[in-house]
């Protein structure tokens, strides 16, 4: 499994063009996509699939199933919308013939722009994809309580005494965390405010070599040349690059990036290999 430190997010899993992707970040109780499901996986609470494509997907049964035989109450699924009903009807399926019984899951269809909230104080908001089935991409901020400006000057006791009146003396503001692009074509930059900001993007880069560029095309994938423009305008203190074409080895994969994308890029730039 490939295992990335962006500061204090830990990244872990695998991500391999038309193999598989899942990546956990545990210090946020999150997967983004479930191509596979790994053991370790099975205790984390929120799951964020991009697109019904298989490789992103087919972990699901293993995910749903584990839980349900371990008496662990089910995680929080969530689903591009379309394609959600059919997903349902699958899960159903399969469930009914490993066990004839059903598997007690929580399918969460999600819609661009919706804003979710999970786990206490984080939401994750949806942005676009740019796929060749509907697809999402999900940018996960922290929400924390800062004192509205009018209240700086004031002194703690002040403060407890205005909170106590009954005055809102805080406001909420959201810090971008992270952002998991999926499968896609394009970069959503001008769908959320905060997505430039965001600390860590997860960004795929499946194809390198200039006689895939129009393999790139046809099949709705970001190609290495396109990045250096998009990276100019993200101020991301990290680029976490995902979803390479299985025909590179990971040499010529480290190779190939890094003598391509400008020098003031590199320091950020991390391969998920
Ligand atoms: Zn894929
Ligand atoms: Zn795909």
């Amino acid at each position: 499994m490939a295992l990335l430190q962006c500061d204090n997010l830990t990244l872990e899993g695998k991500s391999s063009s038309a193999v598989a992707t899942y990546i956990r970040v545990k210090e946020l109780d999150l997967v983004f996509d479930l191509g596979r499901c790994p053991m370790n996986f099975i205790g984390t609470n929120n799951v964020f699939i991009s697109h019904f494509h298989l490789d992103h997907y087919f972990g699901l049964p293993i995910y749903i199933s584990q839980r349900w035989l371990s008496g662990i109450p089910p995680g929080n699924i969530y689903v591009p919308s379309r394609g959600s009903k059919q997903l349902i009807q699958i899960l159903d399926r399969i469930s009914a013939l490993d066990t004839g019984r059903s598997w007690a899951y929580q399918i969460n269809p999600v819609r661009v722009g919706d804003a979710i909230p999970f786990r206490q104080n984080l939401i994750a908001h949806i942005l676009p994809g740019n796929h060749s089935v509907p697809a999402v991409s999900y940018l996960i901020c922290e929400v924390r309580k800062k004192l509205k400006p009018e209240f700086q000057h004031l002194s703690g006791r002040d403060i407890a005494e205005l909170r106590k009146s009954g005055v809102e003396v805080t406001r909420e503001v959201q810090l971008p965390l992270i952002a998991y692009l999926g499968d896609t074509r394009s970069i959503p930059l001008e769908a959320h405010p905060l997505l430039k900001q965001c600390k860590v993007l997860i960004c795929e880069c499946t194809f390198l070599l200039p006689e895939h560029r129009a393999r790139a095309k046809r099949t709705m994938h970001l190609h290495l040349e396109m990045l250096p423009a998009v990276l100019a305008n993200v101020g991301s203190e990290h680029i976490v690059l995902t979803h390479f074409s299985r025909r590179y080895t990971p040499e010529l994969i480290r190779q190939r990036v890094f003598n391509y994308l400008p020098s003031e890029e590199r320091s950020r730039v991390q391969l998920f290999l």
